[in-house]
């Protein structure tokens, strides 16, 4: 199959509505849509994405009128829509009969999210129902961040990608489940940051336990250990200026390795060194993350040493995805 990159969004829908998904931007990372009332659409998304069936996918709805007709909505659920719809928060709720098994791998909650990219906003519109939308990229690989990184990773499975340019957060959305109001539980970090989360429903959130087992059909992928990873291995460091890696790894370090900071250091940068945030702010960081991954994939390095960032606001998310990214973690 022919894919091609474009920038009309009646394009992308009439590729949906011919029954073929479509890579689509969104603010935090480009996502393979489909109608949430097309099974045979959704059943495209995990044989081009390779997804394990038992993985639920993310509805996208335009507003907490269209939430209400496929979740139970409470006034807690309204109020969160109020403060944080649209943007980066995805939420999990009790679905109602209408949702798919297919979508919610056989669960009786489904998550969903109001996203704030106007083009997104637009083939929802267009389509005329939700869209079910996971990252554009195959199972277990970098999330894409640009039109570019979904035609490495999808090209030949898709006949369009809808080109918006680099995504604003480039990290996936926070996911906070409501099944049991009286206990929140953040499901996967992102950039809504678990302080304001916390600070909105005063109350402390019960934060993602780490890593699941592989087998468990029904918790969020965004858990599995290995998610987000590059091709390249991935050394996770507290600190990149002075580093002094373990006798073991020291070879490892010095051969042909990239080494990327999180800040500029206070000298010239190497040949084999880059920064995820010139101008010191972890937003910007954490929007260059996987691009940053995804070009150092393609260089040719034998391995990847990466800086975590502070965990805090979103360097807890940057973090989490790090970790996950990482094939070994060498902070103390
Ligand atoms: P992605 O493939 O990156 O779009 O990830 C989709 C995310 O949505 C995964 O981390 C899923 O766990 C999460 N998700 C979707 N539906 C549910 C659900 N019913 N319960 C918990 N997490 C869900
Ligand atoms: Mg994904």
């Amino acid at each position: 199959m022919k894919t091609i990159i474009g920038t009309s969004v009646e394009e992308a829908v009439h590729w949906l509505k011919r029954g073929e998904p479509v890579a689509l931007p969104t603010e935090t990372v480009y996502g393979l849509a489909a109608p949430l009332f097309s099974e045979e659409t959704i059943r495209k998304i995990y044989s081009v994405k390779q997804r394990p069936a038992n993985n639920p996918l993310i509805v996208h709805v335009l507003n907490f009128e269209q939430l209400s007709e496929i979740a139970e909505t409470t006034p807690l659920v309204q109020a969160l829509t109020e403060w944080f719809w649209p943007g980066p928060l995805t939420l999990v709720l009790k679905k109602k009969a209408c949702v798919s098994n297919l979508v919610t791998a056989e669960q009786t909650s489904v998550a969903v999210r109001c996203p704030q990219a106007s083009l997104f906003r637009q083939a929802i519109v267009l389509t005329g129902e939700p869209l079910v939308a996971p990252s554009a990229n195959r199972f277990q690989h970098v999330s894409p961040t640009t039109a570019m990184h979904v035609l490495n990773d999808l090209g030949g499975r898709i006949p369009y990608i809808l080109d918006g340019g680099a995504c604003t957060f480039g990290l996936e959305s926070t996911i906070l489940s409501l099944l049991d109001e009286a206990q929140p539980t953040l499901l996967r970090y992102g950039p809504i940051a678990t302080e304001v989360l916390e600070a909105f429903l005063k109350r402390p959130l019960i934060t993602p336990s780490g890593v699941i087992s592989e087998q468990k059909p029904h918790l969020s992928p965004g858990l599995y250990k290995k998610h987000y990873s590059p091709q390249t291995p991935l050394y996770l460091v507290g600190n990149l200026a002075d580093y002094v890696p373990p006798s073991r790894y020291k070879e490892i370090f010095e051969a042909h390795a990239a080494h990327v900071f999180l800040f500029p250091p206070s000298r010239p940068l190497r040949e084999e060194e880059c920064v995820l945030s010139p101008n010191r702010d972890l937003n910007e960081a954490a929007s260059n993350l996987f691009d940053c991954l995804q070009t150092l994939d393609t260089q040719g390095w034998q391995s990847i040493w990466t800086e975590a960032a502070p965990n805090e606001g979103i360097g807890r998310a940057l973090n989490d995805r790090l970790t996950r990214a990482a094939h070994v973690d060498l902070r103390d």
